[in-house]
């Protein structure tokens, strides 16, 4: 069970991932954690990587790839595997697709978890976060029980810049220039799964489990 997993930033795909891989007994493979892992272990392909962050440069899909491919091969990944964070271009879906290939390998999966702009927009406008400790909460989802004011120290609560309208809509559109056409990738491989990521969490995840089998 091979699977990308897909969506837009505030979709709840790593929600899902992450319950995919305690259902199925996969790992969740995050590009960002074996990136920091290979960079802290101090390893080859890390310390590659560490030159060009260094530089305030992004990391060749090559090297992630690699880094990948390495972690892939661990003994926990012989059921299979979620990846969460890559590919994110085309260009890295093939890198991703011939690397596999040379090992008789190849994605069973890749499930979009489909969120309408608005509705991301919605949900982000709602959150909101302590200046004082940090709690965060949601106004519809986890509200406060005083109206702007923190459950926890009782400090004034904000909506963050990052979670501002403007700011969701700019990386929304970012997305879709750069991931959309990821989706008629794997239409065209014939292995994109598209559920409808506007339902309850639950729910979400109900429909996934009907796609690759309880
Ligand atoms: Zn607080």
């Amino acid at each position: 069970m091979k699977i990308v997993m897909l969506g837009a930033p505030g979709a709840g795909k790593g929600t899902q991932a992450k319950r995919i891989a305690e259902k199925y007994e996969i790992p969740h493979v995050s590009t960002g954690d074996i990136l920091r892992a290979n960079v802290k272990g101090a390893t080859e392909l890390g310390k590659k990587a560490k030159e060009f962050m260094d530089q305030g440069l992004l990391v060749p899909d090559e090297l992630v790839i690699d880094m990948l491919m390495d972690r892939i091969a661990q003994p926990d990944c012989t059921k299979g595997y979620i990846l969460d964070g890559f590919p994110r271009t085309i260009p890295q879906a093939e890198s991703l697709d011939a690397a596999l290939e040379k090992q008789g390998d190849k994605l069973d999966y890749a499930i979009d978890v489909d969120v309408p702009d608005e509705n991301i927009v919605k949900r982000m406008g709602g959150r909101r976060a302590c200046l004082g400790c940090g709690a965060t909460y949601h106004v519809v989802f986890n509200p406060t029980k005083e109206e702007g004011v923190c459950d926890v120290c009782g400090e004034k609560l904000i909506l963050r810049d990052d979670d501002k309208p403007e700011t969701v809509q700019k990386r929304l559109d970012v997305y879709h220039d750069q991931t959309q056409p990821l989706i008629d990738f794997y239409k065209n491989a014939g292995i994109l799964k598209t559920v409808d990521g506007t339902m309850e969490m639950d729910r979400v995840f109900e429909e996934i489990v009907q796609i690759l089998g309880a």
